[in-house]
């Protein structure tokens, strides 16, 4: 196996399970691949804001659900606009929000919104992805949200999710990920991201050859910058730029995110996601020691900016638009790191192929690019090359 992404983490779990030898090689001296965690003076950082969402399927069937200690954020988002906020959360939950709920869009939109959420709760995965597929803009539209809903929330909502402002996105593809923030709160973990794929090695039980850099590949044979290896099958579970490298496959269309990360005087209400249409540089803020304190030393918070163009050079920008945004002094947030990531998830075009062929000569492939771009899509990739490879043997 080369990589130990998600894909070739779970790939491995299931051979594993069915008693095949694994061994997985592995460039980076960690587990993860693009869930990669570190520290920053007393600080966890994730190399690029992601949360994960514990009703993944996929996720669920590794099992590792129970080992992990995530912890939800709030399901509201604070909506900032011509300088005014506006909280908008269940009403169920929250009545009060009713009101700035209507304020930013007419109750029958609201309506649709709901009736769309409610119908995606119902249907199956399957049926929404065998559906007709276009755009995300073409596919809101069509499900009757009208325009000061889709620029006042869920367009600026949806551009932190799919990485990209014009919603070319496949709208089957943005309707499965709706479907799992329906029915599970998106969260983080205590150690960071890397984490829930430390838990998937751990489960696993496969060995995993941390800085080994595979070079060169042939069905039955692995090289890397020292030795040889054999094995009856191999798979190839590295991101699409790196498979490209390797095999001479097509490489993804990919979407970036640049993220500052911020040190702040403990926030009180930190923990729902704030969108800041009167700066759109950055697509949201979130405080992560909200829910995981273990963050960040005690009494502060650290504070996530993520943004789809942002450089270094808005640094100074961006610092005055969270101390805005959490009434704060410009000189009380302070910058931990920033982290830049150019391959972040590849672009998901219409009509959506979540099962794209996994074969090449006569290697296996695994990856998000083969699924869906997300730890859901990379995982599903990762049990196909397991099935895969257990057919060949
Ligand atoms: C900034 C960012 C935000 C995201 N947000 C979300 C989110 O909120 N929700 C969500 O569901 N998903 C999100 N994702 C997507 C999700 O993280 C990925 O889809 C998933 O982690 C991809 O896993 P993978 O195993 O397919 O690939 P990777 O994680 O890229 O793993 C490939 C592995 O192969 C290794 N490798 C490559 N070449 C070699 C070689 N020659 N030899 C040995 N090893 C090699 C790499 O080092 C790497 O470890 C986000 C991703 C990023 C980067």
């Amino acid at each position: 196996m080369v990589g130990a992404g998600l894909a070739g983490l779970r790939c491995a779990q299931v051979l594993r399970d069915h008693g095949v030898d694994v061994v997985v090689l592995e460039r980076a001296e960690h587990v993860g691949g693009r869930l990669h965690s570190f520290d920053v003076d007393g600080y966890r950082v994730d190399q690029g804001f992601q949360l994960v969402n514990p009703s993944y399927p996929e996720l669920v069937a590794t099992g590792i659900l129970g080992d992990l200690e995530l912890r939800p954020f709030e399901r509201a988002v604070e909506v900032v606009s011509d300088g005014r906020r506006r909280v908008l959360a269940d009403p169920l939950h929250h009545p009060r929000t009713l009101v700035d709920a209507t304020r930013l869009a007419p109750p029958t939109s609201w309506a649709r919104l709901a009736v769309l959420l409610a119908r995606l709760r119902v249907t199956p995965a399957h049926r929404i992805t065998a559906g007709a597929d276009g755009p995300t803009r073409d596919g809101l539209r069509r499900a009757g949200i009208d325009a000061r809903l889709a620029e006042g929330l869920v367009r600026p909502f949806l551009r932190g999710v799919l990485l990209e402002d014009a919603l070319d996105t496949s709208w089957a593809f943005t309707q499965l990920l709706a479907k799992s923030f329906e029915r599970g709160r998106p969260g983080t973990h205590p150690e960071g991201v890397e984490a829930v794929a430390r838990a998937l090695a751990a489960r696993s039980g496969v060995a995993v050859r941390l800085g080994t850099r595979v070079t060169a590949i042939s069905a039955h044979a692995v090289a890397t910058d020292d030795a040889t290896l054999t094995a009856r099958a191999v798979v190839v579970a590295t991101d699409a730029h790196d498979a490209a490298a390797l095999l001479g496959t097509a490489d993804a269309r990919w979407r970036r995110q640049f993220t500052w990360w911020w040190s702040t005087p403990r926030l009180v209400d930190g923990a729902r996601l704030r969108l800041d249409l009167d700066d759109p540089l950055t697509t949201s803020a979130l405080d992560l020691a909200s829910v995981a304190p273990e963050r960040a030393p005690r009494g502060r918070s650290l504070v996530a900016t993520p943004s789809l163009s942002g450089t270094p050079s808005d640094t100074e920008r961006v610092r005055g638009r969270v101390a805005r945004l959490y009434d704060l002094a410009t000189g009380d947030v302070e910058l931990v790191t920033v982290t830049e990531v150019e391959r972040a998830l590849p672009a998901v075009d219409p009509p959506l192929r979540t099962a794209r062929s996994n074969r090449h000569d006569d290697l296996v492939l695994a990856g998000d690019h083969l699924s869906t771009s997300s730890i859901q899509g990379a995982l599903v990739s990762g049990r196909r090359a397991a099935a895969t490879v257990l057919a060949g043997l």
